[in-house]
């Protein structure tokens, strides 16, 4: 078998094509509905059906040809990313499995990923490097919960920064602790698909109504004036995030894993050869070959053996 990028990756076995997040696979697996992962017009896609409700409702012109259903070969692990997210776990002849942008951590209603051994990893490292190292997400989630108390009992409306489909939803259950949130409309529409599927959120209201005091918004050119607004992202771990953000404060909180997950990963799944894409992949490859493990970043169009016959 070998695995080649094209955009994301395909793997290659003789006589079955799987496209990890992409659709020139005899199968394309849809990890998750962030926008760098949904093709639209893909045939025979693998996914979960809270994928398909995501990407449906983002992107208007997504349809797919025809929906494969998971069979012995396959199999969709939660993966702790954003609702509905999985990774994939391919069993043909060696054991492949692709994580897409995952985590450990389980975070309100989202479990955190439990990796299985396989003999092929593909993994992701957009944190892989030794500074990204996140602190505990229920301790952070209380600090920015104190910090909006302090804002707001000095008269002040505080906006909440993170991107709209997964990061906004948890910014949701912080927020709601101090009554009506007043959402950017994009934010409200991924609401609404999350309680649909039966995630219990706070009730949302317009952006600019008077009896909100705490807003969700995906970006900070959203916030109302004079707003306090405090940004929730893994790049907080760079210490330069809030400037060039443009935000007041900013809190480490991901939905990815940082290094110390990655390393802790790909010690469970403990495989023969690794694969890593997204992010820091160069870095993150040299650090596991010093481990000992045979690891490569992948590059564009190259074709990587995984010296399987
Ligand atoms: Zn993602
Ligand atoms: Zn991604």
């Amino acid at each position: 078998m070998r695995i080649v990028l094209r955009s994301n990756p395909l793997i290659e076995f003789p006589d079955l094509t799987v496209h990890c997040d992409g659709n020139k696979g005899d199968i394309n697996f849809m990890s998750h509905a962030h926008s760098d992962h949904v093709f639209a017009r893909a045939k025979n896609v693998l996914s979960s059906e809270q994928t398909l409700a995501l990407a449906s409702e983002r992107f208007k012109r997504f349809a797919i040809e025809h929906y494969q259903k998971e069979d012995a070969r396959f199999s969709l692990l939660d993966n702790g990313h954003v609702l509905g997210s999985k990774a994939l776990l391919v069993k043909h002849d060696k054991r492949v499995l692709y994580t897409s942008d995952f985590t450990l951590k389980s975070r309100n209603f989202l479990k955190g990923f439990r990796p299985p051994k396989a003999e092929v990893l593909i993994i992701e490292s957009t944190f892989g490097k030794p500074h990204y190292e996140f602190p505990d997400f229920n301790a952070v989630m209380r600090e920015a919960r104190d910090r909006i108390d302090d804002e707001l009992k000095k008269g002040k409306h505080v906006s909440l920064i993170g991107y709209a489909l997964g990061k906004a939803q948890h910014l949701m259950q912080l927020a709601g602790t101090f009554g009506a949130v007043s959402v950017e409309k994009g934010i409200g529409a991924i609401n609404d698909v999350y309680r649909k599927q039966g995630v219990m959120l706070p009730e949302h209201v317009d952006l600019g109504s008077r009896e909100s005091e705490v807003s969700v918004i995906p970006n900070p050119r959203f916030a109302q004036k004079k707003s306090v607004t405090l940004g929730f992202s893994g790049w907080a771990a760079d210490g330069y995030y809030a400037m060039s953000r443009g935000v007041n404060d900013a809190f480490m909180v991901s939905d990815h894993a940082d290094f110390y997950e990655l390393v802790k990963t790909v010690k469970k799944v403990s495989p023969e050869k690794v694969f890593v894409w997204h992010g820091f992949s160069e870095e993150f490859a040299a650090f596991l070959r010093v481990e000992g493990f045979d690891a490569v970043a992948l590059q564009k169009n190259q074709h990587m053996l995984a010296n399987f016959h």
